[in-house]
């Protein structure tokens, strides 16, 4: 009754264009647990969309805010400076795969860290181009939505898009893209559309979030680094949602330990629940835009700043990489087990817990986005919050907080398994 009332007053009073996914709010949560307006209880694998790899309410992470919150809320950095922002640019720098010194700026959404990656990769190579990749998700800003790689719903009416901007093919084995053919159709925009030298840099998800949860393959990596190289253009990996322990690694691109990328844009995860984003990159190329050129009223907040201080200690302290590896292969297991049983699992991929599991036709191959649907509503009434992803719709992924206790997790292995197999 309340979430009818509720849901009532949210039509009347927000545009639709905020496509809400769940038709119960929250109360309270805690660790991988949500509690509804009705006193219902669910199992949070969506992690507010892959924030919370520490989980809601770590009580390190909000001991951490609330003697923030004592101390001083707001300065702006650019007008009075913090220790821990510092700080924390320095622990980020000790930490992320960049070749050489590093330094790091903070901002507050993703979209707002890939803006400006863009901007500092433009400033250091005087170009404006940028080649981003099919099915990507950058962002909902302008730039962001241009380099995004899916029309509907994120461009469709809302165009024109910023100019400069390429999609070059995704590797993707699952979908027909091969290495070569990926690597071909950078080739073809330099003939067709942009010279490489006009090029700023190239960006992609070292595992596509949004996309499906598809990791480019090493070789790729490697080949697009030697791209870059010969032509001076930067390479800038989207982190926002591979970041922070999720996928056995703090970050994705350690996966390649011989390919280093110019800048890694980071968000999510990174503050626990906080809205708090970075971009690290090599010193001299961070160095690139002249004072005033970056910041923001809010970037790089006390309070996120705190929480982020936690959720790096909480990730060395309850080894969550290893935790990640390890919840990864107990859901490939129960996932592989209902392959055997449901010939509409395609595919079953990942790394470490960044695991996702796709839905197409047996006899046609077409993505079965409605059957997609139908699970994670299954789950839905299971008391299991799934996400979705994929270009088509017809994947779920798995964001469960990594400090998940083991029998509320099996718990959700039980579900799982039962909507993936059942009639
Ligand atoms: N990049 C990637 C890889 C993402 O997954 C997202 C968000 N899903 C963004 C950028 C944008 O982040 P935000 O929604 O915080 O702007």
């Amino acid at each position: 009754m309340k979430h009818q009332q509720l849901n009532q007053r949210k039509n009347a009073a927000t545009p639709r264009g905020v496509g809400v996914m769940c038709n119960w709010f929250v109360n309270r949560a805690e660790n991988a647990t949500l509690w509804d307006e009705e006193g219902n209880s669910w199992i949070d694998f969506a992690a507010g969309i892959a924030v919370l790899n520490t989980g809601h309410r770590h009580p390190k992470i909000v001991a951490a805010v609330e003697k923030q919150l004592q101390a001083f809320t707001h300065t702006a950095y650019q007008v009075v400076p913090y220790e821990s922002y510092v700080a924390l640019a320095e622990r980020i720098n000790d930490l992320a795969p960049i070749e050489g010194p590093a330094k790091t700026t903070f901002f507050t959404t993703g979209a707002e860290a890939v803006e400006n990656a863009v901007k500092i990769a433009r400033a250091h190579t005087g170009r404006s181009g940028v080649i981003t990749f099919t099915a990507a998700f950058h962002g909902r800003t302008l730039m962001t939505m241009a380099m995004t790689g899916k029309v509907a719903p994120y461009k469709r009416d809302f165009g024109p898009m910023p100019a400069s901007v390429f999609h070059a093919r995704y590797p993707s084995e699952q979908h027909g893209v091969s290495v070569d053919e990926a690597m071909a159709s950078i080739d073809q925009l330099f003939s067709c559309d942009i010279a490489p030298e006009q090029v700023a840099a190239i960006v992609l998800e070292p595992i596509q979030g949004e996309g499906g949860f598809r990791p480019a393959p090493t070789e790729f990596m490697t080949r697009l680094r030697a791209l870059c190289d010969q032509h001076g253009i930067l390479m800038i990996a989207d982190e926002v949602q591979s970041g922070f322990a999720r996928t056995g690694k703090l970050f994705a691109m350690e996966h390649h330990p011989q390919v280093k990328a110019d800048l890694i844009t980071m968000a999510k995860s990174l503050a626990g629940g906080l809205p708090l984003s970075g971009v690290c990159g090599r010193a001299e190329v961070m160095d690139a835009p002249a004072p005033g050129g970056l910041g923001g009223t809010y970037a790089g907040h006390p309070l996120a700043i705190a929480s982020a201080h936690a959720v790096l200690d909480v990730i060395q302290e309850e080894k969550l990489c290893e935790r990640a590896e390890h919840l990864g292969q107990h859901l490939r297991e129960v996932l592989h087990l209902a392959k055997a049983r449901n010939p509409a699992i395609a595919d079953i991929r990942g790394v470490g817990s960044m695991i996702a599991v796709e839905f197409c036709d047996p006899q046609s191959g077409a993505p079965e986005k409605a059957l997609c649907a139908a699970i994670q509503q299954r789950a839905m009434e299971a008391g299991l919050l799934l996400l979705t992803c994929g270009q088509h719709g017809n994947v779920i992924r798995f964001l469960y907080p990594l400090t998940i206790p083991d029998a509320q997790f099996q718990q959700a292995m039980e579900i799982l398994s039962h909507v993936l197999t059942a009639e």
